[in-house]
């Protein structure tokens, strides 16, 4: 079993975040940390630690991460222009929040992902 993160505080609305977006499925916040003039994490409500630990089980919630992102992003008004959706995963990765987010990034040309 997995150990909750700050996520699950945030979720749950223990611990302030600036929360844009929340369903039975899906929360979506701005990163505490932004990378870009918009950066949101959408992430899973129940508690999923990496892409690996996805399960069928938990398709209906990973598929509406997509939706709300796109819904974010029309609302950030940066849909037309673009923007990137990043699923870190273990240390090579680059995950340091072991509950399983999708970053959505944009805002400015973010340039070719791996150089
Ligand atoms: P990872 O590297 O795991 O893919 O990304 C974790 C992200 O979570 C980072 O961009 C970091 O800034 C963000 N983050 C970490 N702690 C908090 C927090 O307490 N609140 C919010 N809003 N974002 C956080």
């Amino acid at each position: 079993m997995a150990e909750e993160t700050i996520f699950s505080k945030i979720i749950r609305r223990e611990i302030p975040s600036d929360i844009l977006y929340q369903d039975e499925l899906v929360t979506a916040f701005r990163d505490i940390s932004p990378k870009a003039p918009v950066h949101v994490l959408i992430v899973p409500n129940v508690l999923i630690a990496t892409s690996n630990d996805a399960l069928e089980a938990h398709e209906h919630a990973l598929g509406r991460m997509i939706t709300v992102a796109a819904k974010i992003a029309r609302q950030e008004g940066i849909a037309e222009e673009g923007y990137r959706l990043i699923i870190n995963c273990n240390q090579h990765g680059g995950q340091e929040v072991y509950h399983i987010h999708m970053h959505l990034v944009g805002g400015k040309p973010l340039g070719p992902m791996l150089s």
